[in-house]
């Protein structure tokens, strides 16, 4: 069963189902899911606010990051700085890209928004100019957003914000490859 399939389970809240796809695959429930899901409790945040959309455990995840993967000689003297960088970086890595205006909705090959001229309702996604893809933040954004000038962002935070997204992308495939594991155990029992 493909772990990001099986997640869907956590967010519908349905007990029971049969796997579409293959239609011979035992059912699932709830349970079954998130009796699955990684022991460690930051990596089972991770897939259950990104796989599963339980939006509700965002607080939750921000708090087992800063706990788990704050360096302690990152040391700032401000918390509340380690706190904003690490809300970036882990929304960053939930939403890896895709333009916020158009949501990457496409049509003929690029992304659009809904006009009311009905003789043209379609338009090019200004924002990402029919991309689909979100503008990196520049690191004047980022900077402003921690509370550090550009200088030190370019001098000491850049790396770190990469270091830390490098981090939770790791972590993520090995939640990922934990819950797969466990549900085809389950499978075989
Ligand atoms: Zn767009």
């Amino acid at each position: 069963m493909d772990p990001k399939r099986a997640l869907t389970r956590l967010s519908t809240r349905i007990t029971r189902y049969a796997d579409t796809v293959s239609g011979s695959q035992p059912l699932l429930s709830w349970d079954d899911v998130a009796g699955a899901l990684p022991k460690d409790p930051l990596q089972s945040l991770m897939i259950r606010v990104k796989w599963a959309g339980e939006s509700q455990f965002w607080q939750d995840l921000l708090w087992w990051a800063l706990q788990e993967l704050w360096p302690k000689h990152w040391g700032t003297q401000d918390p509340r700085r380690a706190q904003r960088m690490m809300e970036l970086v882990v929304r960053d890595w939930i939403d890896p890209g895709i333009c916020h205006r158009c949501g990457g909705h496409e049509i003929d090959g690029r992304t659009v928004l809904r006009t009311r001229d009905k003789k043209h309702p379609f338009r090019t996604c200004p924002t990402c100019q029919g991309t689909g893809i979100r503008r990196a933040r520049s690191g004047r954004d980022v900077a402003k957003h921690i509370g550090i000038d550009e200088k030190t962002w370019r001098d000491t935070w850049r790396d770190r914000f990469t270091h830390m997204e490098a981090t939770l992308n790791s972590l993520e495939s090995k939640a990922l490859k934990e819950l797969e594991k466990n549900l085809n155990d389950k499978e075989q029992t």
